[in-house]
């Protein structure tokens, strides 16, 4: 072909269908009738439905498969909360529970599910050596990398866990002690324990900043991320807040694109209806800034052999 006669060739526009799965989700029962999870009487995950009803959800939707990710939040000084426990043994009999009530309803509702948790990493040696004992035990077939909690004293009076500590505290001290999340969050990817990372600047969530501070902190991050070359989620909840945009913000997207990191849509859905919500506006986004590479979970487990019974069609791309 003659230099300057190529036609161009119109390409037609490749229109993605929103993800049709989701790996971050939470259910309403720890798995044990009656359990009491923090000795009080209000037991249970903060998730508001069943895990059948997540399950039929999916299937209403037309997903291929799904997973399911309760809280893993575990630490012996942690101030009592629902779901949050202070007794790793207590936890164990409760996370086994759970990975075992998932297997029975995935199989009754004959659907495909993987069995998860979002783990909140603690860094604390006699944290780390439990857990890593107790995870070969326990069955899941993925955990989220997550935190919620940071401050001064991670396990003290000013222990930060968002939502129920943002009006507890001023906001210039939660600032202040931001460098424990972030130093959290670069210890727990360099660890390799952990699938995905979960919304990676949740603080933006709480008021603590808009999205233009710690930006060196935030690149560091990135670059440990590179390194292990570490799923990321795009946790689609912001948009159903006042910041109207995912976590992560667009600016650390854009910076996780230079560095070639898949990405994932999560809902983080607490509720049967929240499947999927944000998924569309996501898909737009991430159009928009032209991002290429997405992750699959689900073929990781089929290839370990975690999972059964689809033929693992989704609309998904690597
Ligand atoms: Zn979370
Ligand atoms: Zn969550």
């Amino acid at each position: 072909m003659l230099k300057g006669s190529r036609t161009l060739t119109k390409q037609p526009s490749v229109k993605r269908l929103p993800q049709n799965f989701s790996y971050h989700t939470h259910t309403n029962a720890t798995g044990i009738r009656g359990f009491d999870a923090c000795d009080h009487p209000d037991p249970g995950y903060d998730g508001v439905n069943s895990i059948r009803e997540l399950i039929r959800q999916a299937k209403a939707l037309g997903w291929t498969h799904m997973g399911i990710s309760n809280h893993f939040i575990v630490h012996p000084d942690i101030r009592p909360h629902l779901c949050f426990f202070n007794d790793f043994k207590k936890a164990e009999t409760v996370f086994k529970s759970t990975v075992e009530t998932i297997r029975t309803a995935a199989e009754e509702e004959d659907f495909p599910v993987l069995a998860g948790f979002e783990v909140d990493y603690f860094r604390d040696p006699k944290w780390e050596k439990w857990f890593e004992r107790f995870v070969p035990t326990l069955g899941a077939d993925y955990l989220i990398g997550s935190t919620h909690v940071w401050g001064k004293d991670e396990t003290g009076p000013l222990f930060f866990d968002g939502r129920n500590n943002a009006k507890a505290y001023p906001v210039e001290d939660v600032r202040a002690n931001m460098g424990l999340y972030f130093e959290r969050q670069k210890a727990m990817i360099r660890t390799g324990y952990f699938d995905f990372l979960a919304h990676m600047d949740v603080q933006r969530r709480y008021g603590v900043e808009d999205g233009t501070l710690f930006q060196d902190e935030k690149k560091a991050v990135i670059e440990e991320i590179k390194k292990a070359n570490m799923p990321v989620e795009i946790n689609t909840s912001g948009f159903g807040t006042k910041l109207e945009e995912p976590h992560p913000s667009i600016w650390i997207l854009e910076e996780l694109k230079k560095a070639k990191i898949p990405v994932v849509l999560s809902d983080d859905a607490h509720y049967a209806n929240s499947l999927g919500a944000g998924f569309e506006k996501a898909e737009v986004l991430l159009e928009r800034i032209r991002y290429p590479y997405r992750f699959n979970l689900f073929r990781k487990c089929v290839a370990k052999g975690r999972i059964h019974g689809s033929d693992g069609k989704t609309n998904d791309i690597d």
